[in-house]
């Protein structure tokens, strides 16, 4: 079975103004990446739109509309200090969120083995009631519910290795011992969160804080010491993950120093979890990644192992 390639041109038509780093050339750098002819076999969908009855799972209380409120008609407009929004960002990130629970109904009726998500804005930092990092709606999050709803699954994990801690999904998780969150991200950092000590209502937040300018040890050794294990322990029914690449030793917002082998083999690891406990059944979503060639290089990495595992 193939693995999916998720993505929608309108996710090119969020423009965040000149010299942001969540530009449009980052996800043009990720479909470039996966032009080459070992992907020839990625199965190509288009993401559809989430509904607002899909986000407001994640984000209640009429969040979607104000969002989509709040989008200008020309121009650009901040919802957050870092957070921009211009006439196509309500259409990419109804996209962007659309195509995480596209990925998921295609994975859950057997169409396809795994998935990834190549949707801008990025999500994990998007929390309940506020947009926030680059992020308008939580993706992943707003998939986990997705698969519960549509699907009956309870147990739902998302592996986060972007840079940054996942403050919105972990803020969306942490009172539901049914959902797992863990993430590594380099510490302190922005948002601030992602203490180890923030552990959930059950143990069910793991937190693997890394010092500035750790690399592929300590980050191999968090996944294999503490995250896999707990993982594994939890046993999910799917995988989901925040596939961000801002760990990378070349990007620019961060100090970590992964390579592409290591994003290689943290996505191998995922996988045979996924296998373990889940059927197999894993969907991943772009997050960060700031360095245009690193972030093209890793996430080919990233799904090159999508489509052997
Ligand atoms: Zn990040």
């Amino acid at each position: 079975m193939a693995t999916a390639l998720f993505s929608h041109s309108a996710c090119f038509a969020h423009d965040t103004g000149e010299g942001h780093p969540e530009c449009p050339e980052r996800l043009r750098a990720v479909l470039a990446g996966l032009e080459a002819e070992e992907f020839l076999y990625l199965d190509r969908r288009e993401a559809p739109r989430a509904t607002t009855e899909q986000i407001g799972r994640v984000h209640p209380g009429g969040f979607a509309d104000r969002i989509l409120r709040a989008i200008p008609q020309s121009g650009l407009r901040y919802v957050d200090g870092d957070t921009v929004v211009s006439p196509g960002s309500g259409e990419a990130a109804l996209r962007a969120a659309g195509a995480v629970c596209a990925a998921i109904d295609a994975v859950m009726q057997g169409e396809v083995r795994n998935a990834f998500c190549a949707v801008r804005p990025p999500g994990h930092h998007a929390e309940p009631g506020q947009a926030m990092g680059f992020c308008l709606f939580n993706n992943v999050a707003i998939g986990a519910w997705h698969a519960r709803d549509r699907w009956g699954l309870r147990k739902i994990a998302v592996i986060d290795f972007d840079v940054h801690h996942g403050n919105g999904t972990q803020a969306a998780f942490e009172a539901d011992p049914d959902l797992f969150y863990a993430s590594t991200h380099q510490y302190p950092l922005y948002p601030g969160t992602g203490a180890a000590s923030e552990k959930g209502v059950a143990g069910n937040i793991v937190n693997l804080p890394l010092r500035p300018f750790a690399g592929s040890k300590e980050f191999r050794q968090a996944m294999e010491t503490v995250l896999l294990p707990k993982l594994e322990g939890f046993a999910p029914e799917l995988v989901l993950v925040s596939a961000g690449f801002d760990a990378h030793v070349s990007d620019p917002l961060a100090q970590l120093q992964l390579t592409d082998a290591d994003y290689h083999w943290a996505t191998e690891r995922l996988l045979a979890v996924a296998a373990a406990t889940a059927q197999g059944r894993l969907v991943s979503a772009l997050e960060g990644g700031y360095d245009l060639e690193a972030l093209a290089r890793a996430s080919a990495a990233h799904v090159r192992a999508l489509m052997l595992g």
